[in-house]
Formats: structure tokens, sequence, C-alpha cells
């Protein structure tokens, strides 16, 4: 199993971190996991194909994680002398659906030529050969936690998250978890993670890999972000870069 961080960033426009989007490249799937604004141009520049994506997870409706979700679905459906026949698969909650068919589909028209496959998130999922376990989070309405399970290696996104003991649940044991990572901890905004609440949750969890993401810009280095975060966990620990890769197996 292999990550591609597409989009380390957030809402705010940035040169240096996209909008979030991460690729995981399992034996035969490729599995988006959020679809900010930009995450089409990255797959392109990380030398990806949007045509090879065969299922969506949005962890929750915030434009800056479904803003590309659009996009994608007209590429695929558009492309000249491309026709699509393998399913598209969207898991995410009831507010994702609404804007899948209401705004996308609405506007695109459904795809004649392959299907597009909505589930909506429960607590365990089972995508083709991946397992995903789910937590709901303190951030929005309808936001969610994921916990991907393939060949023996489990990789956990915190998705946009406030402080919880669910995600300490869902993270048990986890080879890599993603966190939100949004602000230092004197900055603390409520609904996101700090790095020093991103590092106890990684040491109650007992996960063997931290990556810190989703980061606001703020006057905090990556190495102040990194000694924040190692004060509570002495784990391994990184700070996320747009087009970095982590193979787990
Ligand atoms: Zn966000
Ligand atoms: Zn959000």
């Amino acid at each position: 199993m292999k990550l591609l961080i597409l989009g380390s960033g957030t809402c705010v426009p940035s040169l240096q971190r996209n909008a979030p989007g991460y690729l995981l490249e399992l034996e035969g799937m490729r599995v988006l996991v959020d679809c900010g604004s930009g995450i089409l141009l990255q797959l392109e520049r990380a030398g990806r194909s949007y045509r090879d994506i065969d299922a969506v997870f949005i962890t929750h409706s915030h434009p800056d994680h479904i803003s590309d979700l659009m996009p994608l679905i007209h590429a695929l459906i558009a492309t000249p002398g491309y026709a699509r026949k393998k399913p598209l698969q969207v898991v995410g909650s009831t507010l994702v659906e609404e804007f899948l068919e209401g705004c996308i589909l609405g506007v695109l028209r459904r795809p004649e030529d392959f299907s597009i496959d909505y589930t909506e998130v429960s607590g365990k999922m089972q995508i083709q050969s991946l397992t995903v376990y789910s937590a709901k989070t303190i951030h929005s309405e309808d936001s969610f936690a994921f916990r991907f399970e393939h060949d023996g290696y489990c990789i956990v996104f915190t998705g946009d998250a406030d402080y919880s003991e669910s995600i300490i649940e869902l993270s048990t044991g986890a080879d890599l978890l993603v966190a939100d990572c949004s602000y230092p901890y004197e900055q603390k905004r409520k609904g996101h993670l700090t790095p020093k609440e991103c590092g106890t949750i990684a040491a109650k969890a007992g996960v063997k890999h931290l990556l810190l993401s989703h980061l606001y810009p703020t006057n905090y280095s990556a190495e102040d972000i990194l000694e924040e975060a190692r004060r509570e966990f002495n784990g391994k620990v990184t700070v996320a870069e747009d087009l970095m890769e982590i193979r787990l197996s």
C-alpha cells in the first residue's frame, strides 16, 4: 500500500500546499481520499491519471475536501477518445450524496457509459479488497475519519477533526496516522487538531508513524510543528509535503 500526498493544505490558497487530497495505491486499486480544488492537477503533476481512480472517499462536505469531484467526473465523461467502463465508487455522508446528485450530476447529467455507485458512510465498509472503518469526528455535521486496512497494513485519516476518544480508538495500532494539524497549540481553533494533540493521539493509539497534514499558513516552521508533536509522541513524525510518497508495505 502506497500513499501519495496530493494536498497537505486547507481552504487557504497556497502555492506550497494544495487543498486536501491523498491517493492510496493498492494492488489493482486506486483510491482518492478527499478531492479539494486542484487535486486533478496535482495528480497530473505526480504522473498519475484521473482515469485510474476506482473510488473516492470524502471525509466531509466542506469545499476544500470536495471541490474537484465535479471536474473529476466531468473529465471521466468528456475526455475525447476515452470511454470509461468501470464504475466510480464514491463514499461519503448524506450531505455529500446530496451535493453529488444535486450540484454535480444536476449540472453534468448522469454518465451513460459508466455508473457512479454511492455508498453512505457506515461503521464498517468493504470496498473491493479494502476494509474501511469510520468514526464521526468533532468538526462539522457530517465529518468522518477513515481507517483503511489492506493486506495486513493500516492507515488512518482523521479528516478535519478536534480531539476525541473516537479518533484514538479508530487509530489504535495503525501503521500510519494522517492527522489534521491545522494550527499550533497556542493558536488552537475549535474543530481542528494541533501538533500537541496529534502527538497525544498518536501516543495513546500506539501508531507507528504520525503524518501531520491539513496545515494552515502560520508563523510556525515545520521544525516548530515537529517539536511540538514530539513532546507528546516519541515514534516517527513527519510534516506532510505535497507530492510526498510514503510506502507502507
Ligand atoms: Zn479542511
Ligand atoms: Zn472542514
